[in-house]
């Protein structure tokens, strides 16, 4: 069984009568993705916030590799890595300054650092030259914010939205990063809007609604027991048949496995002639569209 790097246990933040999280159980395992789905305001920053020991919890506690981040935050800080949903960046220092500046903080030494620093921009592809950071696109500040939070080699990475308003081939190759990082043995627990990403990346899915954590697991079992399976057969006969036919083509749509079976069935038996089989599954986008528009789900 894998260790588990993060346990919150009864997490709960209120500003007055207004719970911002409420009664959060969640545990994520060493070398894992979980990434944190849920609305505008239905608390992923303030959760990711508590958990790097940003916001003080009302309630409940945050273990990190086994220390209370409330007693013993300063123990595992060197461990974490933390990319907030907005970064203000050092805009007068080069991506390399900038780099070496975050590194002194960390007591990084200075082949350490250069060292770093430049497999960071290389593999980001942050080739800036001598370009000021404020001289940058978004995507590129993006990335510099990232070559930030990876330059003390953090085991545990917390990042809010790391692609938050970047074009799509960005944001794809930061998602492709953070695969690699896993394969390094990283810890990423992520908050994001793009569901396609989500289910893309992560092991397990984590969506929140007002506060409360509704559902987390595997995107496997979230499919199992949440999602849709739909089996579509197009064959072909000559005889006259009771399903949907278009020009020449018969149609079964079904959502029953048996139902399906049995199609194939006859058509292997009368020697009828299969032009297509496909099994379609709900996206995660269909999942969550659903698990929100049913209130009983609350
Ligand atoms: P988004 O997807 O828009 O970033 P989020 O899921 O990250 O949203 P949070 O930023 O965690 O949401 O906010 C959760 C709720 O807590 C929101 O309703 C927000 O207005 C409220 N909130 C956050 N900080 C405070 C604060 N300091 N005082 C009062 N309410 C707050």
């Amino acid at each position: 069984m894998r260790e588990s790097i993060v346990k919150l246990t009864g997490l709960s933040k209120r500003y007055g009568d207004f719970a911002a999280v409420a009664e959060l159980n969640l545990s994520v395992n060493q070398g894992e993705i979980v990434g944190i789905i849920g609305h505008n305001g239905a608390g992923k920053t303030t959760t990711l916030k508590m958990i790097v020991g940003l916001i003080t919890p009302s309630e409940g506690t945050v273990d990190v590799m086994g220390y209370d981040m409330q007693k013993h935050g300063l123990k595992v800080k060197k461990s974490l890595g933390y990319l907030p949903e907005e970064n203000p960046l050092y805009e007068n220092m080069t991506p390399a300054e900038y780099l070496s500046f975050f590194a002194d903080i960390y007591g990084l030494p200075r082949d350490v650092t250069k060292e770093r620093s430049t497999e960071l921009l290389d593999s980001l592809k942050l080739d800036a030259g001598n370009k000021l950071i404020g001289e940058l696109s978004k995507g590129m500040k993006r990335k510099v914010a990232i070559a930030r939070t990876l330059i003390h080699e953090p085991e545990l990475l917390i990042l809010d939205e790391p692609n938050s308003g970047l074009d799509p081939l960005t944001s794809f190759f930061i998602i492709d990063y953070l695969k690699k990082l896993r394969q390094k043995g990283k810890t990423i627990i992520l908050s994001a809007h793009n569901l396609f990403h989500v289910e893309y990346i992560c092991d397990r899915v984590a969506i929140i609604k007002q506060g409360k954590l509704i559902v987390f697991d595997t995107m496997e079992a979230i499919r199992k027991s949440m999602g849709k399976r739909e089996f579509e057969i197009i064959f072909r006969s000559d005889e006259p048949l009771d399903y949907e036919r278009k020009d020449d083509n018969y149609f079964l749509k079904t959502p029953h496995i048996e139902e399906m079976a049995e199609l194939l069935r006859k058509i292997s038996d009368r020697n009828w002639a299969l032009v297509d089989l496909a099994i379609k599954q709900s996206a995660l986008e269909d999942i969550y569209l659903d698990i929100m528009a049913d209130e009983k789900a609350t």
